[in-house]
Order: C-alpha cells, then sequence, then structure tokens
C-alpha cells in the first residue's frame, strides 16, 4: 500500500523484517493467515490504547484477543502482579490464590460445584473433553459448524472457511492440516440453531461423549436460546453431557457468561483469557460429577483407570491466580459495569450502522456485551458457512488497515473487543475513523 508508512513506521516495519527472520508467530492472526501490510510491534499499552515502536498511538479494539476487559496495565491487576511476584510464583505446591480463583469461578456460575485449573481456552477444552470420555466411556464429540474450540485437532475440527456435505448434517473436516484424522472420525457436526437437526443426536447417542457448544458464537455474537433451551433438553434426556464454551464470553457477556443470559445450566463450561487477567490461564467447572473424575483419592494406584489425568506444570501457578483474582474481584464488586459497556457497544454499533448505511454498503454488525462481529455482507440470516460465503472478506482486512491510519487497532478476521477503559473520547475516535476508512475504501 502506501509509501508513507516508511516515515509513519519505520520502527515496526524494521522489526517486521527482523522477526521475519526468527519467529513464526502463528498466535498473530495478522502475521499468520496474511502478512499485515501495516504490522504493529507495541511499545506500551495502557487503558483502551496502545502505542507503537515510533510513537504512534491507536485506540485498540483488539483486547488481546479477549483477557483485556479491565483496559491494559490496569492498577488492580498491576498491583497483583507485582505482589505475586515479591511474594514469589509458586506452582505445583498448594497456595490460597488458586484456591480463592476456584472459589470465583463456582459462585461465578449456578451450575458450577468443582473447578480444575489449566493454562489456557484450549486446555480447558482438552480437559472437558477427557472428562466427558472418562465419564461416558465414549469417544464421539458433537460440535457445531464454525464454532472454534481452541487449537488442538478436537477444537479446530469444522471450525472456519472449509465446510462440506449437507448443510443440516455437515461432514467433519480437519481444521488444520496435521490433524489427527482418528480426531475427525470421532466428531460430529451440527449446525448452531438448527433445532430440527438435534433429532440426530437422539440417532447417535450411544456413541456420545459429549455436545461442545459456543452458547453466543463469536462470529455472530448473539445468543440463540431457544436453540440453547433445546439442546440442553435433548441432552439431559439423553444423559449427554453438554459442554459450554465460555473461554470468550465467561465474564464478558456478564459476569456469569453467556448461560446466565440464556439462563441454561450446562454440566461443564471450559473458560480461559479473562480468568486469568491477561496471564496464560484456563478452567473447566461444573458438575462434580464429572470434575470429579479428575479427582485425587486416597490410593491413587488403585483406581487409576477409573480416573481421568489433568496435569500441567504451569497450571494454578499462583501469579496466574492473583492476576485473575484481581480481575474477576474486580468485575464482581463493579456490576454496572457490564451495562455501561452494553451501552458503549450500542452507541458505537449505531455509529457503524449509520456510517455503512448513508453509503449504501451491505455491512452485517451483529454487537453484544462489548464484542462486536462485523461482515461486508448482504446475507444477515441463514447458517454458517452460507454467511460466509456472502461475506466480503478482503474489504475486512483492507478496514483493518485503513482504521489503523486513523488511529484505530482493530485485529484482523476477528470480533473486537471493547474494554472498560475505553473512554468516551476513544470510543469517539474509532466511530470517526471508521467512517474516514469506508471513505478511503471506496476511493481505492
Ligand atoms: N474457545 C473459544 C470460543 C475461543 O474463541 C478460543 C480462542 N479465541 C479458545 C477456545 C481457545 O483459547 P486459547 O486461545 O486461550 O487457547
Amino acid at each position: 500500500f502506501d509509501a508513507h508508512f516508511g516515515t509513519q513506521i519505520p520502527s515496526s516495519l524494521k522489526m517486521r523484517d527482523r522477526a521475519n527472520n526468527s519467529l513464526v508467530a502463528p498466535t498473530h492472526i495478522n502475521r499468520y493467515f496474511f502478512p499485515s501490510t501495516y504490522p504493529v510491534f507495541v511499545k506500551d499499552a495502557a487503558g483502551g490504547r496502545i502505542r507503537d515502536l515510533d510513537g504512534n498511538e491507536y485506540v485498540d479494539l483488539s483486547g488481546g484477543y479477549g483477557p483485556h476487559i479491565l483496559g491494559y496495565s490496569h492498577p488492580v491487576v498491576n498491583e497483583a502482579i507485582i505482589s505475586g511476584v515479591t511474594a514469589g510464583n509458586v506452582n505445583g505446591i498448594g497456595h490460597e490464590p488458586e484456591v480463592e480463583l476456584a472459589e470465583l469461578l463456582v459462585d461465578a456460575f449456578p451450575a458450577a460445584e468443582k473447578a480444575i485449573l489449566c493454562n489456557s481456552g484450549t486446555e480447558s477444552v482438552l480437559l472437558a473433553v477427557r472428562l466427558c470420555r472418562a465419564y461416558r466411556r465414549r469417544d464421539v464429540v458433537v460440535k457445531f459448524e464454525g464454532h472454534y474450540h481452541g487449537f488442538s485437532d478436537q477444537g479446530m475440527v469444522s471450525s472456519w472457511f472449509r465446510f462440506t456435505g449437507d448443510k443440516h448434517a455437515p461432514e467433519p473436516i480437519a481444521g488444520t492440516l496435521g490433524s489427527d484424522s482418528g480426531v475427525v472420525r470421532n466428531t460430529l457436526v451440527f449446525q448452531y440453531g438448527d433445532i430440527g437437526g438435534l433429532d440426530r443426536l437422539r440417532e447417535h447417542a450411544d456413541r456420545l461423549a459429549c455436545v461442545i457448544v459456543e452458547p453466543m458464537p463469536s462470529s455472530t455474537a448473539a445468543i440463540d436460546e431457544e436453540f440453547l433451551s433445546a439442546l440442553r433438553r435433548t441432552t439431559a434426556d439423553l444423559g449427554i453431557p453438554l459442554v459450554f464454551d465460555e473461554v470468550v464470553t465467561g465474564f464478558r457477556v456478564a459476569y456469569g457468561g453467556a448461560q446466565t443470559i440464556a439462563g441454561i445450566e450446562p454440566d461443564l463450561t471450559c473458560l480461559g483469557k479473562i480468568i486469568g487477567g491477561g496471564l496464560p490461564c484456563g478452567a473447566v467447572v461444573g458438575r462434580a460429577e464429572l470434575t470429579d473424575m479428575a479427582r485425587s483419592s486416597e490410593d491413587p494406584f488403585l483406581d487409576y483407570e477409573k480416573k481421568a489425568f489433568a496435569g500441567g506444570t504451569l497450571s494454578g501457578n499462583s501469579l496466574t491466580c492473583r492476576a485473575g483474582n484481581a480481575v474477576l474481584t474486580h468485575l464482581r464488586d463493579h456490576p454496572t459495569l457490564y451495562e455501561d459497556l452494553e451501552a458503549r457497544t450500542r452507541w458505537l454499533r449505531a455509529e457503524f450502522e449509520e456510517s455503512t448505511r448513508k453509503r449504501g454498503i451491505a455491512c452485517r454488525i451483529n454487537a453484544r456485551g462489548s464484542i462486536f462481529s462485523l461482515n461486508f455482507s448482504h446475507r444477515s440470516a441463514g447458517v454458517y458457512r452460507e454467511r460466509m460465503a456472502g461475506s466480503n472478506f478482503k474489504a475486512t482486512i483492507a478496514l483493518a488497515y485503513y482504521m489503523r491510519k486513523h488511529g484505530v487497532y482493530l485485529p484482523e478476521l476477528h470480533s473486537f473487543l471493547l474494554s472498560a477503559a475505553h473512554t468516551d473520547d476513544d470510543l469517539a475516535v474509532v466511530g470517526k475513523a471508521f467512517d474516514l476508512s469506508l471513505t478511503d475504501m471506496a476511493g481505492d
């Protein structure tokens, strides 16, 4: 794109070249899928803003893909981390912060009795599926098309981009090269929102370990409460554990996650992101009958075959737990924070919609509880694959590029996230940048 970047972001460009010589950065979507033409390397971050190596400031709507609901460098998190470092970071030995985090998690979800801590959302899904397989002594996992559950083979089956088979009974497809084909074969794929399709659960009930679903898929930022109720009823009838993946939505759309909004109790809930205050963290919470599949017992060797193993050297380390406790306590004690976020989300969504409407641009924006999903698409309905097929992804990528030019960091091809630290001023910058970016895009 523009030659003027040589003067605007010279240090980031230099760092990009240096990084490319030694670092494969698959966790950074903007370097994995499509090397960004506007790379940003952060020098520091505070509140709702980040600053790059050249001193350019951006209002950040990536939120680090989820953890930073209080914004960057929040004093309560900083203090917790600093005191944790001073006290010594402990892992693999019991300590109070891990007990406190488990208590906070269990208290947040009516359906949760016990928690197991791990290091990421990916790990929480691996663990939840293992607990269910151990409990049911069955292998097959049911998941929904387009739902990403972390980067494990299981988490990525039919998670994005490539879809085959009947839309009501999709064929499972590996989400990445290098997947174990056995995992793909042991997965059944359903459509979120397709209540009629749930009859297939009855047909396969005897093979099923569990059903895992994002109750509020981040690709749509919308909860289908009627569908979730039907799913809960059917799985309960059949005795199949229902796992909610609330790695993104837990403590974000409401303190108790999407399940609190929908009023539905899953058997297990997968968590991550916010619960570690920006440090690596994950957790499975849920019914003790399931979580206890991994419980230690008086005589571990005698009943070893009857248990599922949960491990992780750094799982529940005291530093992560202290950071998580600080964020969760703050969120719990400031319940109006969620109403404020919702109001800001509505305001910004209206700004976006006004900008696209006045230009006649087909753009579908779903926004709820600080999560925005934006697609340049004529389709507002239909199942996941149909909405994706109708979306102009090049325009979404171009938008991220122009928004950076106008002082806003958007992640490419990922939902945008507001934090409680974004000020009215920050939001005004975003609204204006969106309008200017659409003008730039129309002009190119
Ligand atoms: N589940 C969902 C719904 C996610 O969006 C993600 C990551 N964005 C994960 C699981 C995996 O979490 P992590 O990246 O922490 O492993």
